[in-house]
């Protein structure tokens, strides 16, 4: 039985990942904070219906013997390595809680890896982010990188890394340069689930408006179920190498307003307020990749483009809080 060890489980990436290597037949384990274990109920919400056919291993990723000693106890074939502060804003508002971790994490998992497994597959999370002042649009797997945020350029450092202990030590490390990619298990501080959950909110009465920054930005917008299945696939070549995964289709933040909004009959304009406070100091103004790569080499493709991503985020967010409201 192959073991993968997933990093970052209790995300939303992390759980659909387990959920697609368990049907795999994986033995899975999950590197997770101690806190999560003593919180089941609030930190591993996204992964309860998976306890019984995982196992978790307590750690951090701030501590080098944390994660070598994970490592060794695991051995691993493949290693998903998705744990990280991975909230932009947040990035702004403290930059030293975002780089040093999101750097030395990729760090200590490659190094740990190479010491004590150096046959393991590894994934890193790389993300359209590095892109940031785009230098040509679409973005594919050649273009320069122009990070506008220090999570951004905590990417640009941990894909770098990727690269250079694939060619210093051999190690099959490889980045997906994911773009945005959402679900109904997105965390509501992100701009599409804050919107899908504020039309639930509005629809059912409980809110009358959404505060917004920037609606101009363009995004491309994918499913997370289909990003985790990207990543399997590099991991499945005979060859490491670093693979843009995206729709290929972008839409502006008042696109997804639009569309969100209409799911239920109302009409955006109506009820969507700019706040200054929710704008960046430096915007990325257009995300749009190009996954011919990924298709020719990977045999991969996203089956789920924006409209169905919107609907199913505003009927998920509708059926939570209609089910909030019957159990009061
Ligand atoms: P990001 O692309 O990883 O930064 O994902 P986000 O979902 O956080 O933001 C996507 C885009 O939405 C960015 O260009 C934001 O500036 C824009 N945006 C506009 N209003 C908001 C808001 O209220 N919250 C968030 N998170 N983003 C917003």
């Amino acid at each position: 039985m192959k073991k993968a060890f997933i990093t970052g489980i209790t995300g939303q990436d992390g759980s659909y990942l387990a959920e697609l290597l368990l049907e795999k037949g994986y033995k899975v384990y999950g590197f997770v904070r101690r806190v999560a274990l003593e919180d089941e109920q609030h930190r591993m919400g996204r992964i309860l219906h998976l306890l019984k056919n995982i196992e978790l291993i307590p750690g951090t990723m701030e501590s080098y013997p944390s994660i070598y000693r994970a490592v060794s106890s695991v051995k691993p074939d493949e290693v998903y390595h998705l744990a990280a502060q991975s909230f932009v804003s947040y990035s702004f508002e403290d930059e030293f809680s975002t780089l040093q971790p999101n750097i030395s994490g990729v760090h200590y998992v490659l190094s740990a890896l190479t010491e004590i497994v150096p046959k393991a597959k590894f994934y890193f999370a790389a993300s359209s982010e590095m892109f940031g002042k785009v230098h040509q649009v679409p973005q594919n797997e050649r273009t320069s990188f122009h990070p506008r945020s220090v999570y951004g350029i905590s990417k640009v450092a941990g894909f770098d890394l990727t690269r250079n202990y694939r060619e210093a030590y051999g190690l099959f490390a490889c980045s997906g340069i994911l773009y945005n990619h959402e679900s109904q298990r997105r965390g509501f501080e992100y701009v599409t689930r804050k919107i899908t959950s504020h039309v639930a909110l509005i629809k059912l009465g409980l809110a009358k408006k959404l505060e917004l920054g920037n609606l101009d930005a363009k995004r491309d917008w994918g499913h997370s179920k289909d990003y985790v299945r990207a990543m399997w696939l590099m991991l499945q070549k005979d060859k490491p190498d670093d693979y843009v995964i995206c729709t290929g289709k972008a839409h502006s933040v008042r696109q997804f307003c639009e569309k969100a909004f209409s799911c239920v009959g109302l009409n955006y304009e109506d009820y969507v307020v700019i706040n200054e406070k929710f704008f960046r100091p430096a915007e990325v103004d257009i995300l749009l990749g190009d996954y011919s790569k990924a298709k020719k080499e990977l045999g991969w493709e996203p089956t789920i483009l924006f409209d169905e991503l919107v609907s199913e985020m505003v009927d998920y967010d509708l059926q939570l809080l209609s089910k909030k409201g019957r159990n009061k």
